[in-house]
């Protein structure tokens, strides 16, 4: 292709990720003309949440009131705020995270279950606080078929939408520019992704322009890097990449030259628990693991990580973030054994989880009953570069320390002094698990979400439990948490007045899911995909509304 094309709309939404894709059905549904123009190809259409797990945090839903769980908008956005302890001028990330609480059931819950999104009976308790609170309560609602499944209906509905003339996709194509006329947007410029650069434009003129491109942790990490957050110190040598390959912040950049505001990039969720992706479809490609709670955390040198509290996964993720950061090299290493790694291990995201992502029954309820194997021989078999195995425990070290970085070694004996202790504890009962970990693990045993995914006190060096399996985990860079800054109507605000820019707007992750910082320093979980559809619906409402 060559030469210049042009199209013409009255809604161009660049980037056809969740939160993008939600913009358009709802500009659609308020008879709009869109536009809808992303750089990746048709069969990537949906973004990160065609490859998410499907996990969305809702407040005061049908499921939850089955289950005897009593919530509310208030308790919602009272754990919601103790959370995200925003600052002082966080007006707008504020109000959206009050926005979010009290109506997750209006513009999240009834839109998916509109289009025929539904959520497994049981509700589960994610992110619940480590000594403050987190959710009080159990919220994270997973999607049956997992966040493919959600792309996958919406898509459905787009297609057989009654104004689905209406709509023209364009894929393989990079919008490069922001078009502005008199301080308002008028639309974009961009390139066709297999033309040489000056061949291959095109230009869409529209009344309104929706950034919708995703955040900043992805494409080389230089951004990630670039924005760390300073009181981390510095961000480690190895750090693995868990983001989507597009999401480089081309576009903040070019609504900052815009005059946009650009706020909180320094704020990130990351996960403790990552792995070399076995793929590799880029430098440092990342897989993020669900870490099982029933195994033990220790440093590259073989110490625990107990600084201050345990190192449990579903109570505090920037705790345990920011614990592996303190720890020489910035890496870590989780030891388990075979019972509790086909009970408790499982992957973030929905390739690897099989039963969930291809909605099998059967196979789910055996792999709750007898443990999910197949999981667990596949990640042993396809990241050898992180996960070790062994019958004995010197053996397990061996192999551990040829993995080793930077020169550091484990201390071995303390290693095995550390896991004996543990293995004693449990050993004499649960009336003297004087520790905080075995404490709230009983505590998830108590709740029948976690009960099934939990093992009731499993010693590590048990014979009976064996192969021994070590995994050597690195921080994951997955979610920008600030981003663009935009008001309840999405609109993107200016940077010098705070002012709209009229016409354009930002959703998504692009718009740090909701006024550039929805989440404050923290996620409750399952609010990202909740904020696309939020900020989306509520975009494509408000562009209804301009006459
Ligand atoms: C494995 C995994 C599991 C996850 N699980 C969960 C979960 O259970 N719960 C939860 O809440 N969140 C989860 N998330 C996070 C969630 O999926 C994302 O935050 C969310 O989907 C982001 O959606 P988005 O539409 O804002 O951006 P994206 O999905 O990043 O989409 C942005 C789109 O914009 C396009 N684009 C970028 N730049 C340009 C450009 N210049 N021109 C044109 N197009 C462009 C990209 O190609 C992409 O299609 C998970 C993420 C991953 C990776």
């Amino acid at each position: 292709m060559s030469g210049r094309k042009s199209y013409q709309t009255e809604v161009v939404i660049a980037g056809g990720g969740l939160a993008g894709i939600v913009a358009a059905c709802e500009a659609l549904d308020q008879g709009r003309r869109v536009l809808l123009i992303d750089k990746d190809t048709r069969e990537k259409f949906g973004g990160l949440a065609k490859e998410s797990f499907g996990g969305v945090h809702l407040a005061g839903t049908p499921h939850q009131r089955r289950l005897g769980i009593r919530d509310s908008p208030e308790l919602a956005w009272s754990d919601w705020q103790s959370v995200a302890d925003y600052q002082p001028g966080d007006r707008w990330p504020r109000a959206w995270g009050q926005f979010y609480c009290e109506n997750s059931i209006e513009y999240i819950f009834e839109f998916l279950d509109r289009r025929k999104i539904a959520f497994l009976p049981v509700v589960n308790w994610a992110e619940r606080g480590l000594y403050g609170p987190g959710n009080t309560v159990p919220r994270w609602h997973i999607v049956w078929g997992t966040g493919h499944e959600i792309i996958h209906r919406l898509l459905q509905a787009l297609e057989a939408h009654p104004r689905k003339r209406n709509l023209e996709l364009l894929f393989d194509t990079e919008v490069s520019g922001i078009e502005l006329a008199n301080g308002r947007a008028t639309g974009v410029r961009g390139r066709d992704m297999h033309d040489m650069p000056g061949d291959g434009e095109i230009q869409a003129q529209a009344e309104h322009v929706v950034i919708a491109s995703g955040g900043i942790c992805g494409g080389d990490l230089s951004r990630v890097r670039a924005h760390w957050y300073r009181p981390w110190g510095d961000p480690p040598e190895e750090l693995l990449n868990g983001a989507h390959i597009y999401g480089d912040g081309m576009l903040h950049d070019k609504v900052a030259e815009a005059g946009g505001a650009l706020t909180h990039l320094d704020l990130q969720w990351h996960y403790a628990a990552g792995v070399h992706h076995p793929a590799k479809r880029r430098p440092g490609d990342g897989l993020s693991l669900v870490p099982p709670r029933s195994a033990l955390w220790l440093n590259a040198r073989g110490e625990r990580i107990m600084n201050p509290g345990p190192m449990l996964a579903y109570g505090d993720t920037r705790h345990l973030v920011a614990s592996v950061l303190q720890q020489p090299g910035k890496y870590s290493w989780q030891v388990m054994n075979w019972k509790i790694a086909i009970k408790e291990l499982a992957v973030s995201g929905c390739d690897y989880m099989t039963a969930f992502r291809y909605k099998k029954r059967l196979a789910l309820a055996a792999s709750l009953v007898f443990g999910n194997k197949e999981l667990v021989n596949r990640l042993i078999r396809d990241c050898p570069d992180d996960i070790v195995t062994a019958d004995t425990l010197d053996q397990l070290m061996e192999r551990m320390d040829g993995k080793s970085l930077y020169g550091l070694k484990l201390d071995r004996a303390r290693m095995e002094a550390t896991i004996r202790a543990w293995d004693g504890m449990i050993e004499r009962g649960p009336a003297y698990h004087n520790d905080d970990q075995l404490r709230r693990i009983a505590n998830c045993l108590g709740y029948r979400g976690d009960r099934v995914r939990t093992c009731k006190f499993q010693k590590i060096l048990d014979p009976k439990a064996r192969p021994l399996i070590a995994i050597r985990e690195f921080i994951l860079a997955r979610k920008s948490l600030g981003g663009i800054q935009t008001d309840l109507q999405c609109r993107v605000l200016r940077a010098a007045d705070g002012q709209p820019i009229p016409g354009l707007y930002a959703v998504g992750e692009a718009a740090g899911f909701g006024g550039g910082g929805i989440h404050g320093k923290g996620s409750l979980e399952g609010t990202f995909l909740g904020g696309c559809v939020l900020s989306g619906h509520v975009a494509g409402r408000a562009i209804g509304r301009v006459v």
